[in-house]
């Protein structure tokens, strides 16, 4: 077992052990015996190269995180650097260590408004499931102890342990093997304009929206609802970007009603969007929450941190309830706090912000060539988020039947073709570094185009089309 493990291992050992023994986050099953996975074994900028030695632009940017890059001497650096001083250091109740401090502080500079203050967790679900527990906390210790129930969204994904994934509610996730939580959970529709009823505008869709808020908290009572969690852009739902000015609105109304607004940026925040945190300078929303995972070290070591405001953090510690009896032995880890502490000096140093802002527009303007394409129904997004949605009639935006599989299709294709991006349902979708410069996007843009016209030309033969 030993001598097994340490060798260097081909490629297709790599892939037969993976094969027998490992159970993938959201693995399907058939597709997963049949074929196993690629095993990737090195990543450099925005490239991955597999076992094989093949070389992959990763447009996916691992599961939106990498967004510095991968392969950087100046991250692998900081991160031994701190593993040798102090690889950990127990973070509860009145310890700390020193990137952790440091790094609270560095968010909450770089945080919206009076979001001071900061809890470490080791990823985005343990994030969010904090951040609704939190709630209930707070107002509780406001004394109001019904107002604890959650509002989210259709089609929102917040998460994989039980309580996010009752929260989130995306199509097809939902089976009856995991009983999830409902009661206290309520879900309102996607906000995603180019799936609104064909007779309604923007602006109708949006007063819809913001109408059917209204009626639940009517209905249920604003003394039993005690927070609204919203992706800015749903991500894993689709790429839904919400109609101009409905986050606004969804926030007025929570404002109206003491009930907090956590916004999920565990994808939006820390540069996708050219931003720190998307909620105010793209949104104008102030939340009283923000959750943030992925590119708060972009994916160099796991963690999470929820933000929340100087309102929250004094009710909470002036309410009769002393504790916040919630923490993960890695929360405050001082290697992932060194990473942080890393990864936003290089955002800093490289002006990645403006960086992507920029390369962002052009992302969006090349991508958005593809939708003169017969089996493109929709190419949206902001900067560096996007996503091409396949349909089998672009008058009726009706859907081809899940057997066409073209989203898959269409990943495979680009696959061989050297490039990674992500099959979602109908869509493909990206996120690559924010270091991805313009002759990359022109090849990920070339390659898109030739499989989506392989994939239609096959449907056409096959009589999808
Ligand atoms: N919230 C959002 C918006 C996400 O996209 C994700 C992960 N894709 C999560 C939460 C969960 O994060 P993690 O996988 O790090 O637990």
């Amino acid at each position: 077992m030993t001598a097994v493990a340490q060798a260097i291992l081909p490629n297709e050992a790599l892939w037969e052990m993976d094969r027998a023994h490992s159970l993938h986050p959201w693995t399907n099953f058939g597709p997963f015996e049949d074929k196993g996975s690629l095993v990737i074994t090195k990543g450099q900028g925005c490239y991955l190269w597999d076992a094989s030695g093949r070389r992959y632009l990763d447009a996916v940017g691992g599961m939106w995180c990498t967004n510095v890059g991968l392969g950087r001497k100046d991250m692998a650096q900081a991160i031994a650097d701190q593993a040798e001083r102090l690889a950990y250091a127990n973070y509860f109740v009145d310890v700390t260590n020193d990137p952790a401090a440091r790094l609270a502080a560095k968010i909450a500079e770089l945080a919206p408004g009076d979001l001071n203050r900061v809890h470490f967790t080791t990823g985005g679900s343990t994030a969010v499931d904090t951040a609704v527990r939190m709630v209930s906390f707070y107002h509780r210790a406001k004394g109001n102890p019904t107002k604890t129930g959650i509002v989210a969204r259709e089609a929102s994904y917040h998460g994989s342990t039980y309580l996010t994934q009752s929260v989130g509610k995306r199509n097809g996730d939902r089976i009856d093997e995991f009983d999830y939580k409902s009661e206290g959970i309520w879900h309102l529709a996607s906000p995603n304009c180019y799936r609104r009823p064909s007779h309604m505008t923007e602006e109708q869709f949006c007063d819809d929206l913001v109408a059917e808020f209204e009626a639940l908290i009517a209905r249920e009572g604003a003394d039993r609802i005690g927070g609204f969690i919203a992706e800015p852009i749903q991500a894993s739902g689709g790429i839904v970007i919400p109609p101009k000015d409905y986050l606004r609105r969804m926030w007025q109304v929570c404002q109206k009603h003491d009930i907090l607004f956590i916004a999920d940026e565990v994808v939006t925040a820390f540069g996708r969007l050219g931003h720190w945190f998307a909620s105010l300078d793209e949104f104008g929303v102030q939340p009283d929450i923000i959750t943030s995972a992925k590119g708060l070290t972009s994916g160099y070591v796991p963690l999470g941190a929820l933000i929340f405001s100087d309102r929250i953090w004094d009710v909470m510690a002036k309410g009769g309830h002393r504790w916040f009896t919630s923490g993960l032995t890695y929360s405050g880890h001082p290697v992932a706090c060194a990473a942080g502490l890393k990864n936003i000096e290089i955002i800093e140093s490289e002006g990645l912000l403006e960086h992507t802002r920029k390369v962002g527009d052009y992302f969006q303007s090349r991508m958005g060539e593809l939708s003169a394409l017969p089996l493109v129904g929709d190419v949206r997004g902001r900067k560096l988020m996007l996503c091409v949605e396949s349909v089998a009639n672009r008058e009726t935006k009706a859907v081809l039947p899940d057997e066409a599989n073209e989203s898959k299709r269409i990943s495979d294709i680009c696959e061989d073709m050297g490039l990674l991006v992500r099959p979602l349902g109908h869509l493909n979708v990206m996120s690559p570094p924010l270091v991805i410069t313009e002759s990359e996007i022109d090849f990920a843009a070339e390659v898109l185009e030739k499989a989506i016209r392989r994939v239609t030309d096959d449907l056409v033969r096959e009589g999808y089309r």
